[in-house]
């Protein structure tokens, strides 16, 4: 974790409730605060201030002792840029509500999707906990889902990363929420469940769900009761929803090959009973064999905190590594960021543009370089030094790159050179363009100190 080390504020902004949790940077709650969501008019961000505070008063802190404040947002929202792109079940009043929000309480906000951040915490805290590589499910209304790769949340250059639930598992299937055809989440969410359920009695199914039908949205609640009852055509529909779940499990596997799948939702909440055990089976007899049979199939441990325990987890990142797990046990290899792009003044880190000098250290973490400490020594920018060095060099690489510039500007001092050899790490200071090569063609652990000007 980077910056301060908390407390944070996590807030769960979702279409009927605003969940706000004070967190230390250990994830343990040390206030919290809920009220209903108002589609009346009152601004979102009036809504957010209000829930934050509670959650503060709870914990008998003030907003100046915060460190940084993360909301969780039902929607796409751009990782650039912070705004809103789009929310189904919520009305945006202000595509800018982190930023409305930052404004207000004078602490840096950071926003992102609800289901993402439900299974960056339960890998954090959770079911998911000491695993690298997860897949979060969460059946209930719709599919959401979440992408964890070596501990690092996978929203990609479009924000649309981990939409499991509009994975094609059926092609020209029914519609979906979405407007496409054939999504998993028209497969085997609730809604979907519903609309079946709908179709057999329009055809003359009998069913004790019929009642419960008729009134509305049938709710999770109401498949269980039907269940436990032993109800012909809902059994019938719900092992076919198993059946679904399990189909698309093994295609995220057959693309991922995850440690661990978990499963949450409302769906699984009330229903998981029945559901996990076909689920289970039908993906241990996996046709499409790999070397071993060892992903996991979990159940979310968090349950209504997840997603403002996510949220206070994105905030924990700063913007030095939005998105990753806090804490992750570093006991297994990662995968390094690629240098895609330098030119004077930006580098492109994994789509990422940094208009700084950066780090990367062998334990994957992205830092800004400071300058401060060199520039008051040295009265420039363009030396480094061992104290510098060690900083990057947490973490145990064998190849350490430095990037002197685009004109080669940026000297190591004497004991710099000396601290480099006595690690024993082969190491290169090249300039910036070639620096980059080599770091992306040099096999791990490595680390770069990249200056990204003259
Ligand atoms: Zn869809």
């Amino acid at each position: 974790m980077s910056g301060k080390k908390g407390p944070y504020v996590g807030v769960d902004v979702g279409g009927t409730k605003i969940l706000a949790l004070v967190v230390n940077g250990d994830g343990e709650v040390l206030g919290r605060h809920k009220e209903p969501t108002r589609q009346n008019g009152t601004p979102l961000a009036d809504q957010i201030v209000a829930a934050v505070d509670g959650a503060l008063n709870n914990a008998a802190l003030k907003a100046k002792d915060l460190a940084a404040i993360g909301l969780a947002v039902p929607g796409v929202v751009d990782s650039r840029t912070g705004r809103f792109v789009t929310a189904p079940n919520l009305v945006i009043d202000d595509p800018e509500v982190a930023k409305r929000v930052q404004e207000r309480l004078g602490i840096p906000v950071a926003i992102g999707n609800d289901v993402n951040l439900g299974t960056l915490a339960e890998v954090w805290l959770g079911a998911g906990r000491g695993f690298r590589t997860v897949v979060g499910v969460f059946p209930g209304t719709g599919i959401g889902g979440g992408v964890i790769v070596d501990g690092r949340l996978q929203t990609g250059p479009e924000d649309l990363g981990g939409e499991v639930g509009h994975m094609i598992l059926l092609v020209d299937g029914p519609r979906c929420g979405c407007g496409s055809l054939g999504c998993w989440e028209a497969l085997a969410s609730r809604k979907a469940i519903e609309r079946e359920i709908h179709d057999a009695l329009a055809r003359g199914r009998h069913s004790i769900i019929s009642a419960a039908a008729a009134e509305g949205p049938i709710k999770s609640g109401a498949l269980r009761e039907a269940l436990e009852a032993g109800d012909d055509l809902v059994t019938e529909i719900m092992k076919r929803t198993g059946h679904y779940l399990a189909q698309g499990i093994l295609s995220i596997r057959h693309l991922l090959d995850p440690e661990l799948i978990i499963l949450g939702g409302g769906l699984i909440e009330a229903c998981g009973d029945f559901l996990l055990p076909l689920i289970e089976a039908e993906v241990r007899a996996d046709k499409m064999k790999g070397s071993r049979d060892e992903m996991k199939i979990a159940v979310s441990k968090l349950g209504d905190d997840a997603v403002a325990l996510g949220a206070a987890a994105l905030a924990a990142q700063g913007d030095d590594a939005h998105g990753s797990v806090p804490n992750l046990p570093e006991d297994r290899p990662l995968t390094y960021p690629t240098i895609e792009n330098v030119r004077f003044g930006v580098a492109v880190v994994d789509g990422k543009e940094l208009a700084y000098d950066f780090y990367l250290r062998a334990d994957g973490k992205l830092g800004k370089r400071k300058k401060k400490p060199v520039r008051a020594k040295y009265g420039t920018s363009h030396v480094v030094d061992r104290e510098e060095l060690e900083k990057v060099c947490k973490g145990e690489p064998r190849v350490v790159l430095i990037g002197s510039g685009h004109h080669d500007m940026v000297r190591l001092t004497d004991d710099a050179r000396h601290y480099l050899d006595s690690l024993g790490v082969s190491w290169q200071i090249l300039p910036t363009p070639e620096a980059a090569q080599a770091y992306n063609e040099a096999g791990g652990p490595k680390a770069l100190l990249m200056h990204v000007t003259c």
